[in-house]
């Protein structure tokens, strides 16, 4: 392992000292959502692409690997970085946001934060067509390495389908240049795909163009408080089909009621405090059509009850509680953190199998389910008393996984594999899957610098 004084050696061959982050100043860098962030005790802040390049040209001859860093917001662990590690800052490139109205594209540095570009998009009438809790932090270099999905995936589709082009370094310093602006280019391999959800393991994503939305006008927020999933998937899928369905997000009660307490909001579940769960419909639809089409499931008890919002702020703090999971997550002992995908059909067997598996386990197990409904993504923490021993907490991600590839889910919805969910990604993958994957990574980063131990252990 390389010394703090021969990594900045090896950094100052290619940028200059203003571009190189001894360990006192790493320590004082924020580590975002995971401590293990800034672990590695040298950083590097490159200006431009060509700085990336020449970092990444110098760490391979040395064979020193690097991390590299957006906004730190990821929930796998992708962005962990170790002793004798170098961390690749991305806060500085240049290049900031180039909005085209009328192409509906958006050329950016990926250093852009999503809640910037959503703003800059907002001043021409569009939309970025993802919306994630994250979005003051999480960067667009990030959220195209872990193509990020959020509560508007359901109708726009994960950052894949944002993506029009891209420029990204390669571990050798070269640079892949692929700024396309039209949807439709086929042009050989999609080098830009290969690099979506690659978390850092097959390149630097310096600037990328953005397919951008229509902004939706005025919208109301209902809650809704539902029997379960399916009957919060029946409403769902009536107020879709009207065109009208902007965001539709479902958080089971233990979830909603904890943060509901801990952020001071109770008042707002007053209305019915002991539904299943609670559904929050986002609608274009005016008041009157949509209360309408919510009429006929208060009779067949679909829902049990429901408030609309009558104003902003109202809206806001229905909003904060579906947000705000961290008010829940800090409270939990011992937490366990899963990010699933199931099958719309599925989706209430699945929670009910789950929650009677859980009820069987050693230890009161506290579980806090919410949903991005539209697609069946599901977001679980799961804590309880006491420790986890390996077993346990093996037995726990079991449970979890436990038919999720069979009904045609994913163990991994959208915040990644980083180091978190290898053991249930190749647990779930199919040999010739990771063989296939193995081979993209020797090709590209030969020397296995880049990100080493995410996606694929080393
Ligand atoms: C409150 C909260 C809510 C969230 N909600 C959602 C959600 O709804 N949907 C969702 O998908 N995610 C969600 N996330 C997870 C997270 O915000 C996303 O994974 C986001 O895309 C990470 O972006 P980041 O800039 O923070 O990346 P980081 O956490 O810094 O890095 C994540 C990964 O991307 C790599 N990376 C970062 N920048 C680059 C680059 N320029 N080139 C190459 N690799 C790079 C890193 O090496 C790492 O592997 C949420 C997180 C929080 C804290």
């Amino acid at each position: 392992m390389s010394s703090e004084h021969e990594l900045v050696d090896i950094l100052l061959r290619a940028v200059n000292d203003k571009a190189v982050l001894r360990s006192n100043q790493v320590a004082a860098l924020d580590p975002g959502w995971d401590v293990r962030n800034t672990q590695a005790a040298v950083a590097t802040r490159p200006r431009n692409t060509e700085e990336v390049s020449a970092i990444l040209k110098t760490c391979n001859q040395h064979g020193i690997p690097v991390v590299t860093h957006g906004g730190r917001t990821g929930l796998a662990g992708a962005a962990a970085s170790a002793p004798g590690q170098i961390i690749m800052l991305t806060d500085r490139l240049e290049g900031g946001i180039d909005i085209d109205p009328m192409e509906r594209v958006a050329v950016v540095s990926t250093a852009v934060t999503q809640q910037q570009l959503q703003e800059a998009a907002a001043e021409h009438g569009l939309s970025l067509g993802i919306n994630t809790a994250s979005r003051g932090s999480a960067t667009i270099g990030g959220m195209i390495s872990t193509n990020a999905g959020g509560m508007e995936a359901f109708r726009h589709g994960m950052m894949r389908q944002r993506l029009l082009g891209i420029e990204a370094v390669l571990a050798d310093g070269s640079v892949i240049s692929d700024l396309t602006r039209v949807p439709k280019a086929n042009e050989g391999y999609d080098l830009k795909q290969l690099l979506c959800g690659a978390e850092g393991t097959l390149g630097v994503v310096t600037r990328a163009v953005i397919k951008l939305e229509t902004a939706e006008p005025e919208s109301s927020t209902t809650l809704l408080a539902v029997p379960g999933a399916a009957s919060a998937l029946r409403v769902m899928r009536t107020v879709q089909q009207t065109g009208g369905l902007l965001l539709c997000e479902l958080m089971w009660n233990d979830y909603a009621t904890t943060v509901a307490k801990t952020t001071g909001l109770s008042n707002v579940l007053a209305f019915c405090e002991d539904a299943t769960a609670y559904l929050v419909v986002e609608s274009s639809l005016a008041e009157e059509p949509l209360l309408k089409l919510f009429e006929p499931f208060f009779e067949n008890g679909d829902v049990i009850d429901a408030v609309m919002a009558k104003s902003k702020s109202e809206s806001a703090e229905i909003w904060r509680i579906r947000e705000d999971s961290q008010a829940a997550y800090q409270l939990l002992k011992n937490p366990a953190l899963f990010d699933i995908s199931i099958p719309l059909r599925q989706l209430d067997t699945y929670m009910q199998g789950l929650q009677e598996h859980l009820r069987k386990m050693p230890g009161e197990i506290t579980l806090h389910a919410l949903a991005h409904l539209g697609d069946g993504n599901v977001h679980l923490s799961m804590g309880r008393e006491a420790p986890w021993s390996e077993n346990e907490k093996e037995a726990l991600c079991i449970a979890v996984e436990q038919g999720v590839k069979d009904m045609g889910g994913a163990v991994s919805a959208e915040h990644g594999i980083g180091l978190d969910k290898l053991d249930a990604f190749h647990r779930n993958a199919s040999t010739s899957n990771l063989i296939a994957m193995r081979a993209i990574k020797a090709a590209l980063d030969p020397t296995g610098i880049l990100n080493p131990g995410k996606v694929l252990p080393v």
